[in-house]
C-alpha cells in the first residue's frame, strides 16, 4: 500500500534544509511497497521512506530501482539507452512515478523481468552483470532521464547508494566522470545494511565492469583466511566519500574482524567517513494511537494520556484472543522474529524453565527453522495455562502482541538496527534486549537512582544474563509502578519517526558536500 498524502495531514512539517537544499539519488535493489524481501535488513523499507522524508525537508529526491514486475501506475519516460556488460549491448529504458514528493525512476531490461519473488536469484556471473548494468545507469541518470520535465543534472547532487548491489555506483562515479574533472562535486555515499552479502568473486570477475586496468586493486582483497578475492563492497567503500551504516553499535562491530565479515580491515581504513545512523519507523502503521490491528476484537488505540487504560484492554484483548489466562497484574513477555540463530530464540528456550518458575506469560510470535517452530508448540502444550507459541506470519499478530504485552524480548546474537525494539517502545512495551548494534543504540538500560532509560540489556548472548535481566525488570514491573510508568512515558515520547533519522542523514550529506 502506498502512503496516501492525506496520511500525513496532521503530521507537523520539519524544519526545512534551507540553503542546503540539494539533488539526492538514492540507489537500491529494492524499494517498498513494489519490492522487498526479508533477508536485507529492512533496504527495502528504507528505500520506500527515507526518499520521502528527506523530500518533506525540502530536497529535490529520486529513487533509482531495477523494474522487476509490471508495477502499476508508473508512466514510461521514452528515454532509451544501451549498455555494454562484458561485452554485450542490453536496451534499457525508464520509468517513472512521482509519490508523495519523491522521483522514482525504475530501470527496465530483460536481465530484471520476471525477478519479483527472487530478485538476488541466479547464478553469480547473472547478478553481477544486473548490478553492473543496473549502476552503469544509475550514474548517468542524472543527465539524460526528465523528471517533471527537467534532468536533475550535478548541481548539489549526492548518491545514497545501498548495500553491495550499488557499490559500484560510487566506484563509476569515479573513474567515469571525477578522473574526467567531471561531477567534481558530486558526492556519493554508501550505506551498509548487510555486510553478508558483498560480491564477491574470483579476480577474472573484474573484466565484467569495464573499468581502466587501474581500478583493478580497488577490488582485490587479499585475505588470509578466505583467500585473494575480488569484492565489490571493499570497492565500493574506499571509493564512496562516506560510508553509513543503520546504527552506531553496528557500525563499531563492522570494525571488528568477528563483525566485519572480511571488510574490517577496509572499514577500519576509512573509519573517518564511517557513521551510524539508526532507521526510522512508519509512524503511523506503528503508533498505539493510529494502529488500525487495534480497532476490533476489543482492542483499543491508546495514546500517552490513555496509556493506563488503553494497554491494560489491549492486553485483556490479548489474553481473550489467545485463551490465556484474562489477568491485569501478571507481566506479559511477547517475543516476535525470525526464528534462526540471530534471534537468539534458543536462549529464551534455554530461560522457559526459569520462566516458568515465575508469575508470567509468554507469547511467541515467530516461523522459520522448523525445529525451533516444533520448540514453540512444544512449549505451549506443556505449559498451556502459561505459553503462546504462534508459528507463522502475521502482521495482525505482530501489532496485538506489542499492544498487548507489557515486556518484550530480544535477545538477538547480532541486529543491525532492529524494529521491534522500536515498535515496542513506541507502544509502551518495555524491551529487554541483548546490548548489540542497534539494540545497544536505542535502549539505554534503565537507572533505578536518576530513573533514566528505556528498558533492559544484557552484555552477552547467553541464558543466564537474559534471566538476569528479565529478572530485575520483573521486579521493576511488580515492586515500582512509578518507574515502571516511568519507562513507558519516556519510551513512548522519544521521536523514532523517519523525519527524525533524514535530519540525520542529512547532517552527512552536508558534511560530504563540503568535505568536512
Ligand atoms: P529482521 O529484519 O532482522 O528480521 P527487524 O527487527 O529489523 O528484524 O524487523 C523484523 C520485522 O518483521 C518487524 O517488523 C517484525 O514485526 C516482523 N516480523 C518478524 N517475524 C514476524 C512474524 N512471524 N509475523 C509478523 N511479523 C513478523
Amino acid at each position: 500500500e502506498l502512503d496516501g498524502a492525506s496520511k500525513e495531514e496532521d503530521v507537523k512539517p520539519p524544519p526545512l534544509a534551507g540553503v542546503n537544499v540539494m539533488n539526492i539519488i538514492l540507489i537500491a535493489a529494492e524499494c517498498a511497497p513494489w519490492c522487498k524481501t526479508v533477508m536485507s535488513g529492512g533496504l527495502g523499507d528504507v528505500a520506500g521512506a527515507l526518499p520521502k522524508a528527506l523530500a518533506r525537508r525540502g530536497h529535490r529526491v529520486m529513487v533509482v530501482v531495477p523494474r522487476y514486475g509490471n508495477y502499476a501506475e508508473l508512466n514510461h519516460t521514452g528515454v532509451r539507452k544501451t549498455y555494454m556488460v562484458h561485452g554485450q549491448s542490453i536496451e534499457v529504458t525508464f520509468y517513472h512515478a512521482y509519490i508523495d514528493g519523491v522521483d522514482f525512476v525504475f530501470i527496465d531490461s530483460h536481465v530484471f523481468r520476471h525477478l519479483e519473488n527472487n530478485i538476488y536469484g541466479g547464478q553469480r556471473l547473472d547478478i553481477l552483470k544486473r548490478m553492473v548494468l543496473f549502476c552503469k545507469a544509475a550514474v548517468e541518470l542524472p543527465w539524460h532521464v526528465p523528471c517533471g520535465g527537467v534532468c536533475y543534472g550535478d548541481g548539489n547532487l549526492v548518491f545514497i547508494a545501498n548495500d553491495w548491489h550499488a557499490a559500484l555506483l560510487p566506484v563509476y562515479l569515479k573513474a567515469y566522470y571525477r578522473d574526467q574533472g567531471l561531477m567534481k562535486y558530486t558526492r556519493s555515499i554508501l550505506v551498509i545494511h548487510n555486510i553478508a552479502h558483498q560480491g564477491r568473486g574470483p579476480a577474472e570477475d573484474f573484466s565484467y565492469l569495464d573499468l581502466p586496468d587501474h581500478y583493478r586493486d580497488l577490488f582485490m582483497l587479499y585475505d588470509p583466511v578466505g583467500g585473494d578475492h575480488f569484492n565489490i563492497f571493499a570497492a565500493g567503500l574506499k571509493a564512496a566519500d562516506r560510508i553509513l551504516t543503520v546504527s552506531h553499535g553496528y557500525a563499531w562491530e563492522l570494525k571488528t574482524s568477528e563483525g566485519g565479515w572480511g571488510l574490517h580491515h577496509i572499514i577500519n581504513e576509512n573509519d573517518w567517513k564511517l557513521r551510524g545512523i539508526v532507521n526510522g519507523i512508519d509512524t503511523r502503521e506503528w503508533s498505539p494511537q493510529y494502529d488500525v490491528h487495534l480497532n476490533s476484537d476489543g482492542y483499543v488505540n491508546y495514546s500517552l494520556e490513555t496509556l493506563q487504560t488503553g494497554k491494560t484492554q489491549c492486553k485483556t484483548a490479548l489474553q481473550k484472543e489467545l485463551g490465556l489466562p484474562v489477568r491485569d497484574n501478571v507481566p506479559l513477555i511477547g517475543f516476535i522474529g525470525r526464528l534462526d540463530n540471530q534471534k537468539g530464540v534458543d536462549l529464551i528456550a534455554e530461560a522457559v524453565p526459569w520462566m516458568m518458575g515465575q508469575d508470567v506469560q509468554l507469547v511467541m510470535l515467530g516461523s522459520g527453522r522448523p525445529d525451533l517452530e516444533q520448540l514453540l508448540k512444544q512449549f505451549e502444550s506443556q505449559h498451556n495455562d502459561k505459553i503462546r507459541g504462534w508459528v507463522g506470519f502475521s502482521v495482525k499478530m505482530a501489532h496485538r502482541i506489542t499492544a498487548g504485552a507489557d515486556i518484550l524480548l530480544m535477545p538477538s546474537r547480532f541486529e543491525p538496527c532492529g524494529l521491534n525494539q522500536l515498535y515496542a517502545m513506541n507502544y509502551g512495551t518495555i524491551p529487554v534486549v541483548h546490548a548489540v548494534g542497534g539494540l545497544r543504540d536505542t535502549v539505554q538500560p534503565f537507572d533505578p537512582h536518576s530513573e533514566t532509560g528505556l528498558g533492559w540489556t544484557f552484555d552477552r548472548a547467553e541464558a543466564g544474563k537474559l534471566i538476569h535481566a528479565l529478572g530485575n525488570c520483573l521486579l521493576t514491573y511488580r515492586e515500582y509502578k512509578k518507574s515502571w510508568e516511568g519507562l513507558q512515558r519516556r519510551g513512548m515520547s522519544q521521536d523514532l519517526s523517519w523525519d527524525h533519522a533524514a535530519q540525520n542523514y542529512e547532517e552527512v550529506l552536508v558534511a560530504a558536500k563540503y568535505q568536512w
